[in-house]
């Protein structure tokens, strides 16, 4: 199997996977003796994913399996703010991180300060922030949501106007979608963007669809507006990998990080993907080694600690999205 978008480059075959073995096997036995499991985010590396992870998906997915989750020990193959979530949902495991830089340009954009400033300035409107966001911001803010369930809470949410953090993009792309379904709200939005996908154009798009014919343009919502609005398609993780399956088309580009592209190669092997997506650098800060590290002998600065009031403020603001989100 060739993953295209493996950020190292290497062809998945019988060699590569013997080469992995050592670790795979270390780690699983690791899991067993610690009572572990492992939450592997869709942009991490495949040795990850498919190798010793237990639950693959996007960050509220994740949040989800923390949630459910009775194991000692969450080892969170993804970056901090997703793994503080997991801490949040699933207190009394011990939850570590493989690399503590694995930051986010979006959860790191602004703090618990930011949001409090910001409820000064817009008296009576209630906070709503994306999940990708630190403990700190969610414990500030009314309730969490994601790019799956964005518009039906905001829909749901009694006020006339929102502050909507950190995603400056997907804010517009949240009034974009508000205006289409006739609800009047007033969206006001910080000023973080997701560095992945804030760098996609229009241009690309139109490009591609002159080489291509037939082409579908497949886009996450932390894209630009512009971007979105000449997409085919545009929807949450779980959206877009639902979207490629079970539509034909000769070719897909897919605005959104490689990793995602390349669990698609491996799950619906009959696609054509042409080139576009990026890489999160944060996201690639996982390995093998240090997934091994973290479930072995966890440094201090891998274990995700949270002040117990903060958590507990936190936990408020994700349960509300549990409690908001439609049931179907
Ligand atoms: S892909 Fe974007 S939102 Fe996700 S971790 Fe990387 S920088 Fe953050």
């Amino acid at each position: 199997m060739n993953v295209a978008c493996d950020p190292r480059g290497r062809v998945w075959n019988y060699e590569t996977c013997r080469s992995i073995a050592p670790l795979t096997l270390e780690i699983n036995r690791l899991k067993r003796e610690k009572d572990a499991v492992i939450l592997a985010h869709s942009y991490v590396e495949p040795e990850i994913i498919y190798g010793v992870g237990d639950f693959t998906g996007d960050s509220y997915y994740l949040s989800v399996k923390a949630r459910e989750s009775r194991a000692s020990v969450i080892v969170f193959a993804g970056v901090v703010f997703m793994a503080e979530t997991a801490k949040i949902l699933s207190p009394g495991a011990t939850v570590v991180v493989p690399d503590r830089a694995s930051g986010c340009s979006l959860a790191d954009s602004i703090s618990g300060a930011d949001v409090r400033r910001l409820r000064v300035l817009h008296p009576g409107a209630p906070v709503v922030c994306y999940i990708n966001s630190t403990a700190e911001v969610k414990a500030e803010s009314d309730v969490c949501v994601t790019s799956g369930n964005v518009y039906d809470i905001v829909t749901s949410l009694p006020e006339p106007r929102v502050i909507f953090v950190p995603d400056r993009l997907m804010a517009d792309n949240l009034r974009a979608e508000l205006r289409r379904r006739g609800v009047k709200k007033d969206v006001l939005s910080s000023d973080g963007t997701c560095m992945v996908h804030d760098a996609f154009t229009p241009g690309q798009i139109s490009q591609a669809r002159s080489q291509f014919p037939g082409l579908k343009v497949v886009a996450h919502p932390e894209c630009p507006a512009d971007v979105a609005s000449a997409a085919d398609f545009v929807g949450s993780t779980g959206a877009m990998m639902k979207y490629v399956k079970e539509t034909a088309a000769p070719y897909y580009l897919m605005l959104t990080e490689c990793g995602l592209v390349g669990r698609l190669e491996v799950e619906a092997p009959e696609k054509r993907f042409i080139g576009g997506c990026r890489l999160c650098p944060y996201m690639k800060l996982n390995s093998l080694e240090k997934v091994r590290d973290a479930l072995a002998s966890p440094r201090p600065d891998q274990i995700v600690t949270l002040d117990e009031d903060l958590r507990l403020r936190a936990s408020r603001c994700i349960e509300r999205m549990f409690e908001l989100v439609p049931k179907n």
